[in-house]
Order: structure tokens, then C-alpha cells, then sequence
């Protein structure tokens, strides 16, 4: 390990793991789907981790981090690497394949559903939520991270093995449902302790020199009690009797009062992530105890794409060094968030090509920064750093500009909603779906030939539209009242209207992982963004043209597709919001006169992006999203219908700022379960913070394989209409049906049409 006389370290937190091809994927698909061997997925797990060590190890890094492979969910593994295996999925362990088992308990087995699907952090990733009980016994079960260990010492290359810290490992698990009774998941830590202590004496015995404990749940609001865990844990651990050295990170934003925790214990080094939370140096400087840690100073953006400004980035790190001497420069965070590299990117304008940096790049960022703070910057950087020059429009700026509030406000919700009643003239709790209804193969494929150019534009509309009529048909037949095209021209819809925008970059191969073998390719807006040309009237007017009842128009909102891009950061966030939303308003208005009745604008997303601790951050954070949303839909007739689809969550300041966005019509995600939402629902309603315009509870999981029948939707319904008075409540699925199969998705929304017709049909007599 580099020590303060050899000069300042380089590391990095984590690193992609799906394999720069996604080989990852292809093998694991391949395996469950039965086209592969568990031999062929396990050469290309052991080819990516290798290819990993080594090229770090190249690279130039001093210290390159290990146990970051994962065959689907890290967080699932670190809680099966302390032997915490889920009570309901005990049975079948002993019958399965230690790797069989594992898929099992991430995608189901039998009648088992698989562990909860939950967002780490406020990063894309999502993680198997590991479920815990009263009874839970700890053990180690190291092989696969010691395997790596040894193998990579054998070659000359001592990794530092990388853990999810005992706190933040419990705090990210919940309690399973085989609980019996009421326990706090922190009352199992000192039963977990002593086994992280035997995971450090035997990679003390085997010579490693440091391990690295990640403990991302303390850059969030914590309660005392989960401080006082922590104070207690790294007190014991530190004086374990035999152990390597340990690095304490905290990642995605500030550390708070962990990091005084920490530097008072005897820790030897503390990982800060900088790039979301820049620390003053003289703040850090008041910290007592940190002068005599070593500082992982996470100065490179693990989760942005952009080359950082090596001159700023350099000056602070000197700055840093005053007070942490003893430094190793790093990245805020694991590079798990960022695709791999900028150079498969071929087709990318040079100019923004220049400015981003993927994970392998930023790799190079952190050698490159640690050398010449030890050196002194080399020949290459007095070159002129490339300019930094983002497109400007200057018609899109001035429009900003020019925005006034009254842009952002329609007429009072008491005056729509008999308006829009007479025009739409719909019955009590409307059915509707959210937009995308299953996709065939041969869809994808005719979009894959066009893009291709083996297939004409005329013959691929033609196409489309014979789906649109299919899916109008089905849905008059199943006798839902508002009506959706279904989404067939669209395959994800970030990259959709990101691709018709203006100012957005799309890309080949810049897959992220957002869980198991799911990847996403986020957009680059790197630029003033624009519409160019309308995006969705012509697929719209023409399934309205095919029926009597209301199609509704279906974009995506302006705060999701910021929360699903990686955004420049050159100008505040909210004035680039306000550039998308006029592009997206652009659209709305489009609909509005081509007599579009009801249009949705989906705002899923609209709670990534807060920060993750209250404050003001956070409320300014909440005004300009709202503010965005506003902008977008405010510019239509009062007569037409605003519908959003949304997460809920009963903190207050969610709730407040739903009811800010002012939409007719709100969707909710069944973010747990709909249980769970319609629970906080009544919750809400019971304090008097109810939703008060329309609402639709996701009654329907559309990620469910599952056909509930008329009487479960009819109870869920009777329950939220507790909360939502019926004339304000809809039936729909809660979320978009892209992923079910027909046959599932039909039974489910005819059952789903008759509960509420059987709702309507009670409200009116008890009207009599
Ligand atoms: N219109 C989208 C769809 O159906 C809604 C999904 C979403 O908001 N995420 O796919």
C-alpha cells in the first residue's frame, strides 16, 4: 500500500461489472433461458473479473479494489456473505445449486416471490432487498471473495477487498415476513460483528493490508439510534484483535456527523465523496481527529459522465492535502453508475466525445490527478485543456428567459373539472391504463431493421399503426373508458423523445446496470435543448381517429427524462429543466389543438433526483421540479385533462408537492405495494393531507405476473375509496404493461373493468 513518502495514492470505490459488451448479461440470460451452461457463465464472470484487476492494475491505480463482481445484486451477496440467508427460501437451499439458489431468491421461485426490488441510494441501481428475522444467525461464507484474493496476490496484485459496512448492511435489509414479532434489524448487530471480525483476521492472515467497509446509509437523515450503532460498531471493530487496516466510505452525498464519529474512532482512513458534497477544506479541518486519517478524497463523479476540470480538481486537492496529508485521490463513489468507455462511442460529436469521461476514463482522471499533485502537472496538461463549449441556442435561452409564473399556472381546479366532466362526460371511477401495452417481436425487429436501413419509414408506419388499431380494438373490447395507443413505436421512453430532441446525445454501448441482467443506456444532454418537430401527435390523432372514446396524448415529463440522463453541469439543473419542459410544453400544446382531450405527462422519476437529506436543498429542489412539471402542462385548455404518473410516499413533503403539481389526474406507482400505498393513502387522508384532485391507486402491478380476479380488485378499490372520495377515483395498473404478456394482461384488465364497474354500480344505488 502507498504510503505519504511514495506520494499521494490512487484508487477507485467499485467498478461496472456486466462486462464492457454486456458479456454479463448475454451468459446469465443465456443460463436461465437454458441456452447456456453454468460452466459458460462462470468463464465470463472469472474473464471480467480478470480483465478488471488487470486493467486497473495497468492503469496505474495504487491500490485497486476487489470483491466488486457480482453475479446479479452486491448488496444480496454481502448479506449471503454473512451466512444472512432469508428465512422463506431456507427450504429449498439444500436441493439447488448454490448459484441456482441464488437466482432463485432474485427472481422467484416456485411460490416463492423474490426479494423486494428496491432503489439504492439515489442512484439508478436496485438492489434484492435481504430480508432478516429476529432469529437470524450470522456465519461467513467467504470463499468466492478469498478466491479472488489469492488469485490476484499470485499474480502480484493485492486487491482491497470491498464489504458493505455491518450498519449500513443491516439498515439496507428489512424484516423478512416469517417475523414473528416486532424487532429492530440493528438489535442483530452484535451478533454480526464477530463475524466481520473473522472475515478481517483471516484477510489479515493472508496479507491483506486493507479492507474496505462501505456505509452509503449514512449520507442520509439517520436517527440516533442508528448513530449510536455506528459509534458502537467501528469502536468494536477497530479493536479487533487481528485485522487489516480499514477504509470507511461514505457515498452519494455528504457524510454528516458519521464522518465525526469516525475520526474520532480508530479508523485509519475515511472515504469522502467530494464530487456530490464539496467539503471547504477549513470545514474538514475542524473535524477532530481527521488530520491523522487517511483521506480517500473522492474528488471524480462516479456518477456523472463529464471530465472533470483538472485544474480546479487539482487546486482543491492541494488544498485537501493541507489538512489530510496522508491522501489517496479517489472517486466519490463506486463506478457501478457509469458505463465503461467513451472510445466504443465512435459516432459521438468530437466535441462532446472530448468532454466525457466513462468509467475507464475516469480511472485514468484519478492516476493522472494523483501524479501531479505528487509531481506536478506533466507536459500534456499545459496543454490547453479543450474548450469547454456547450451548444448555445440563443432562441432557446431567450425563451427561458422570458418565462413569466403565469406560464406555469392554469385556471383553479374547480373550474376544470366541470369542464372537463362535459367534454369527457366519463362515468364514476374510470378505467384506464398508463400508456404501453406489450410489445411483439416483431416490432422490435421492424425497429431494428429500420434503424438498420433495411426498411423503409412508410412500411414501418404502416406497421405501428396496424398495432395501434389492434391495441384500440382490445381495449373497446375489454371496455376500458379512456383509451392509449400503446406505446409501439417507442422501445424505452427516455431514449425515445431523448432522440427527437435536440441537445441530447444517445449512445452505442454506454449501458449502466440497473439490476441483475437489466441495463439502461442513459441520454447525454449535454446541450440547449429543443423540439424540433412534434414527437407523438401523428401515433395519437391517429388512435383517436379510431374510436368514439378519449385517447390520451403520453409523453414523458421533464424531470424524468433529467433524472434518467446524465446531465451537463455547466448551468443550474433548473434552468435546464425549464429548457426541456418548453419542449416538452411544445408538445402538449400540439395535442391540446389537435383535440387531444386528455393528456398524460409521466413523471416517475420526479423523487430521483431529491436530495437525500431534508433541508434546503431539498425544498429548492422540490419548487423547480414542480416548476418544470407546471411549465410543461399549463400552456392547455381548461377543458383538457392533465394526468401524471407518479411514486408515492407519505412523507409530507412529497404529498405537498404532488398536490403542487396541480394535475388532474394522478397515477400512483404501487412503490411497495399496493397495499402499502393505499395504506399511507388513508394514512394522509386521516390528518387531513389528502390528495384532493383525481387520483388512481395502481390497483393493477403491472410488474406481477400474477391475474387477480374482479373481488381483489374490488376490495383494493372499496379501500382506497376510504381515502379518495369516488368521484375522484380511477382503476388503473401502476405502471406502464410494456412487460406482461397478452395473455396475462387481458383477464387481468377485464376483471379490473368489472370491479369498478361493480364500485359504480353500488355508488349509485346508495346515492338512491
Ligand atoms: N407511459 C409509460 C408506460 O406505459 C408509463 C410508465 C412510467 O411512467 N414509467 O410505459
Amino acid at each position: 500500500m502507498a504510503n505519504v513518502a511514495d506520494g499521494f495514492g490512487s484508487s477507485i470505490l467499485g467498478y461496472p461489472r456486466i462486462g464492457s459488451r454486456r458479456e454479463l448479461k448475454w451468459a446469465l440470460e443465456h443460463y436461465w433461458h437454458g441456452t447456456g451452461t453454468r460452466e459458460d457463465l462462470e468463464r465470463v464472470a472469472r474473464e471480467i473479473v480478470d480483465d478488471q484487476i488487470n486493467e486497473l492494475h495497468a492503469a496505474g491505480l495504487t491500490q485497486v479494489p476487489g470483491n466488486t463482481f457480482s453475479y446479479y445484486d452486491h448488496i444480496l451477496d454481502n448479506a449471503l456473505l454473512f451466512g444472512a440467508v432469508p428465512e422463506r427460501f431456507k427450504s429449498l437451499q439444500a436441493d439447488m445449486h448454490p448459484l441456482d439458489f441464488y437466482f432463485a431468491m432474485c427472481r422467484g421461485a416456485e411460490d416463492q416471490p423474490p426479494l423486494e426490488l428496491v432503489r439504492f441510494c439515489s442512484t439508478p441501481y436496485h438492489y434484492r432487498q435481504p430480508e432478516l428475522d429476529e432469529n437470524t444467525e450470522f456465519s461467513l461464507h467467504a470463499e468466492a471473495l478469498l478466491d479472488e484474493f489469492d488469485r490476484s496476490m499470485a499474480r502480484g496484485i493485492e486487491l482491497r477487498p470491498v464489504v458493505v459496512g455491518p450498519v449500513s448492511l443491516l439498515l439496507l435489509s428489512k424484516k423478512g415476513p416469517t417475523s414473528e414479532r416486532e424487532f429492530s434489524r440493528l438489535d442483530l448487530l452484535d451478533r454480526l460483528l464477530p463475524v466481520y471480525e473473522e472475515l478481517f483476521e483471516i484477510l489479515a492472515r493472508r496479507g491483506a493490508t486493507c479492507v474496505q467497509l462501505d456505509e452509503p446509509m449514512f449520507t442520509q437523515d439517520r436517527r440516533d439510534v442508528d448513530l449510536e450503532a455506528f459509534k458502537r460498531a467501528y469502536e468494536r471493530l477497530t479493536n479487533a484483535p487481528m485485522r487489516p487496516r480499514m477504509l470507511v466510505t461514505g457515498q452519494y452525498d455528504d457524510f454528516g456527523e458519521a464522518l465525526r464519529i469516525l475520526a474520532a474512532t480508530k479508523v485509519e482512513a475515511i472515504g469522502l465523496d467530494l464530487a456530490s458534497f464539496r467539503m471547504k477544506p477549513d470545514r474538514l479541518a475542524e473535524i477532530p481527529g481527521i488530520k491523522r486519517k487517511r483521506l480517500y478524497a473522492g474528488v471524480i463523479n462516479g456518477r456523472n459522465v463529464w471530465k472533470s476540470d483538472r485544474y480546479v480538481t487539482l487546486k482543491y486537492l492541494s488544498e485537501l492535502a493541507e489538512v489530510c496529508p496522508d491522501m489517496v485521490v479517489s472517486t466519490g463513489c463506486s463506478l457501478l453508475h457509469v458505463p465503461y468507455d467513451t472510445l466504443i462511442e465512435y459516432e459521438l460529436e468530437g466535441n462532446l466525445a472530448d468532454r466525457l469521461s466513462f468509467a475507464k476514463q475516469k480511472v485514468g482522471e484519478v492516476v493522472s490527478l494523483a501524479r501531479a499533485l505528487t509531481e506536478g502537472p506533466s507536459e500534456n496538461w499545459r496543454r490547453k485543456p479543450s474548450s469547454v463549449h456547450f451548444k448555445q441556442k440563443h432562441d432557446v435561452r431567450q425563451r427561458v428567459y422570458a418565462v413569466t409564473p403565469a406560464m406555469r399556472e392554469r385556471e383553479p381546479y374547480a373550474d376544470r373539472r366541470p369542464a372537463q366532466q362535459e367534454r369527457l362526460n366519463l362515468p364514476l371511477v374510470p378505467s384506464t391504463t398508463l400508456g404501453s401495452f406489450p410489445q411483439t417481436n416483431e416490432i422490435r425487429h421492424l425497429r431494428y431493421e429500420l434503424g438498420q436501413g433495411r426498411l423503409d419509414y412508410d412500411t414501418y408506419v404502416e406497421k405501428i399503426k396496424e398495432e395501434i388499431e389492434r391495441t384500440i380494438r382490445l381495449q373497446e373490447d375489454i371496455g376500458l373508458d379512456v383509451l392509449v395507443h400503446g406505446e409501439h413505436e417507442r422501445n424505452d421512453m427516455i431514449q425515445y423523445f431523448a432522440e427527437m430532441l435536440e441537445g441530447f446525445a444517445t449512445t452505442h454501448q454506454g449501458w449502466v446496470q440497473v439490476y441483475g441482467s437489466r441495463c439502461v443506456r442513459p441520454p447525454i444532454l449535454y446541450g440547449d435543448v429543443r423540439r424540433p418537430k412534434p414527437m407523438t401527435v401523428e401515433w395519437i390523432t391517429y388512435a383517436q381517429s379510431l374510436t368514439d372514446k378519449p385517447v390520451k396524448g403520453m409523453v414523458t415529463g421533464p424531470v424524468t427524462m433529467i433524472a434518467r440522463s446524465f446531465v451537463r453541469q455547466d448551468q443550474p439543473l433548473f434552468d435546464t429543466a425549464d429548457q426541456v419542459a418548453l419542449a416538452i410544453r411544445d408538445e402538449v400544446t400540439d395535442l391540446d389543438r389537435a383535440g387531444i382531450a386528455i393528456i398524460q405527462v409521466d413523471e416517475p422519476s420526479i423523487r430521483e433526483l431529491m436530495p437525500l437529506r431534508e433541508g434546503k436543498e431539498r425544498d429548492e429542489y422540490l419548487r423547480w421540479s414542480v416548476d418544470a412539471f407546471k411549465l410543461a402542462t399549463s400552456s392547455v385548455r381548461k377543458e383538457t385533462q392533465i394526468h401524471t404518473h407518479i411514486n408515492y410516499s407519505s412523507k409530507h413533503s412529497v404529498v405537498h408537492a404532488i398536490e403542487r403539481l396541480d394535475a388532474d389526474v394522478t397515477a400512483l406507482v404501487a412503490t411497495r405495494s399496493i397495499k402499502w400505498v393505499l395504506e399511507a393513502l388513508e394514512e394522509d387522508a386521516s390528518h387531513g393531507e389528502g390528495l384532493t384532485h383525481g387520483v388512481g391507486p395502481g390497483v393493477y402491478e403491472s410488474r406481477s405476473a400474477r391475474i387477480p380476479d374482479i373481488d381483489e380488485f374490488d376490495e383494493l378499490l372499496t379501500l382506497a375509496s376510504k381515502s379518495i372520495s369516488i368521484d375522484r377515483l380511477w382503476a388503473n395498473p401502476d405502471g406502464g404493461l410494456k412487460t406482461r404478456h397478452q395473455w396475462q394482461l387481458e383477464p387481468s384488465l377485464r376483471n379490473l373493468v368489472a370491479a369498478a364497474r361493480r364500485l359504480r354500480r353500488r355508488a349509485a344505488q346508495e346515492q338512491q
